[in-house]
């Protein structure tokens, strides 16, 4: 069996940070499965490109007969599938491109990787793996109290957690009547460098950083449970090898913080890096702006299964990650301005008024 993997969405924020921690961390061909949206940028893999082990294959994972060729030609021992549509306000504005990629997409990686799958020999396929990277969004929203777990029943309210969901639901049902040896991991928020500046915490960094307002959804007391994402990468490296077919493994840092709470952080740590008398202090710049139709409210996650079981820990705790965080914005101000000067200029997305 070959050591090659595919991974789908490569190019995008989690995706990249997979791929250099294989290409650096591991001996695995990769084969980077990517559209090239506006999301997926190739100069978030420009330190490992000329990697002997690295390939690049531009395709859409809705495109059945360009996947069946990748199979064919790069013959790989598992697929972690990442490619999607990933922003819930892009979701609420036009939700047509996240039931295609994220539910009809996923659906033709297993049909694909089903007859790839079944013309493997015995061996080969008993260590072919299947894994697809989703979100603890499909869970809904908690209250107070309380943890999502393995078991938690989908309660998806997003139309992007709502894709994701029926994703999730068809790889179980790969699993149960194929015997396709899957493995899902849900995942809560993620935050670090090569992050699109359309999401929260690489949005309010630069912003802060220019002098530019600092929208906040609602009174910013929404909570999210935030993840480093070489930590999510070592988990999903954990997944594929440890992890039992069939199963579902939750990713979480163990760092609840609400919205206000994240970007007051920030806006110290930009305060105290790029000091300017013009601007004085950051917090000066948060203006609250309406809410997110249908915002959930906690999210908040128990990982000890993936702790137990795959032996796997974050290394990073929020205070650390964030620091790291926003120096990498400051020092990469070339890679923001050319992912930016595409589709997306930080408009104001998710109120529901551009379908
Ligand atoms: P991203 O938006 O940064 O990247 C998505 C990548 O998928 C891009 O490179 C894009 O070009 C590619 N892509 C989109 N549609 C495609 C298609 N039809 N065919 C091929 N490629 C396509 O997303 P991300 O934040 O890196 O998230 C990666 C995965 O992890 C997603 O499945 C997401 O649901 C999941 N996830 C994300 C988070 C988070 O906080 N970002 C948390 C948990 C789970």
């Amino acid at each position: 069996m070959t050591r090659t993997l595919l991974v789908t969405g490569g190019a995008g924020f989690i995706g990249s940070a997979l791929v250099r921690m294989l290409l650096t961390a591991t001996d695995y061909n990769v084969v980077n499965v990517d559209k090239l949206t506006y999301a997926g940028n190739l100069e978030s893999l420009n330190d490992v490109a000329d990697n002997s082990r690295y390939s690049f294959e531009l395709a859409d994972i809705c495109d059945a007969e360009a996947i069946r060729g990748i199979f064919s030609q790069h013959q790989p021992c598992g697929v972690i599938h990442l490619a999607a549509e990933s922003h819930v306000d892009r979701s609420i504005d036009g939700p047509a491109e996240f039931i295609r990629t994220n539910v009809f997409g996923t659906f033709t990686l297993l049909d694909e990787g089903l007859k790839y799958w079944k013309s493997l020999d015995d061996s080969a396929r008993g260590a072919f793996r299947f894994q697809h990277v989703s979100t603890d969004e499909v869970f809904g929203s908690l209250g107070k109290d309380g943890l999502f777990t393995e078991t938690t029943a989908y309660q998806p309210n997003s139309p992007y957690s709502a894709s994701k969901a029926g994703s999730d639901h068809l790889v179980r049902a790969w699993h149960h009547t194929f015997k396709l040896p899957t493995i899902t991991t849900n995942c809560s928020n993620n935050y670090g460098p090569y992050q699109f500046p359309e999401k929260l915490i690489p949005l309010v960094t630069l912003n802060a950083i220019a002098g530019k307002e600092l929208p906040v959804y609602g009174k910013g007391e929404n909570i999210r449970d935030w993840l480093y994402v070489d930590d999510h990468a070592s988990g999903l490296l954990a997944a594929f090898e440890r992890g039992k077919p069939g199963e579902t493994y939750n990713f979480g840092g163990n760092n609840e913080r609400t919205n206000i709470d994240v970007v007051r952080t920030i806006c110290r740590i930009v305060d105290k890096l790029v000091p300017d008398s013009k601007i004085g202090a950051r917090e000066s710049l948060i203006r609250f702006v309406t809410d997110r139709p249908g915002h959930d409210m906690r999210y908040a996650i128990d990982s000890s299964k993936a702790q137990r079981d795959l032996g796997w820990m974050p290394r990073e705790t929020f205070e650390s990650g964030i620091e790291k965080t926003v120096r990498w914005y400051i020092d990469n101000m070339t890679w923001c301005e050319h992912v930016q000067s595409g589709a997306y200029r930080r408009e104001r997305l998710g109120l529901g008024v551009n379908q």
